[in-house]
């Protein structure tokens, strides 16, 4: 049985600083800033909003200027897309 894979970023948010690099090099425009937690205010962190949509091209990845992005394979099905 053949599998689907395809490499999706993971955001580590102790690491992100709100920069917006990530988002300006995402070409499906699969990443944006926002804030986490209850509150409506607070410091924004990258979040990948539409993983099905996502290329897997690490663009993101390598622009982030902070580490923060790791790309990591994962099962394409279990995303919506094969
Ligand atoms: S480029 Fe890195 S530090 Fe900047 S918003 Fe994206 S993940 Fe966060
Ligand atoms: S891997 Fe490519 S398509 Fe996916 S979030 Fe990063 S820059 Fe966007």
């Amino acid at each position: 049985m053949t599998s689907h894979r395809k490499a999706l970023p993971t955001i580590r948010i102790d690491r992100c600083t709100g920069c917006g690099w990530c988002v300006a090099v995402c070409a499906p425009h699969v990443l944006s800033l926002q804030v986490l937690g209850p509150e409506a205010w607070g410091p924004k962190r990258s979040v990948l909003h539409d993983a099905a949509a996502c290329t897997g091209c690490a663009l993101c990845a390598v622009r982030c200027p902070f580490d923060a992005i790791r790309m990591e394979r994962v099962d394409a099905a279990a995303i919506g897309r094969q």
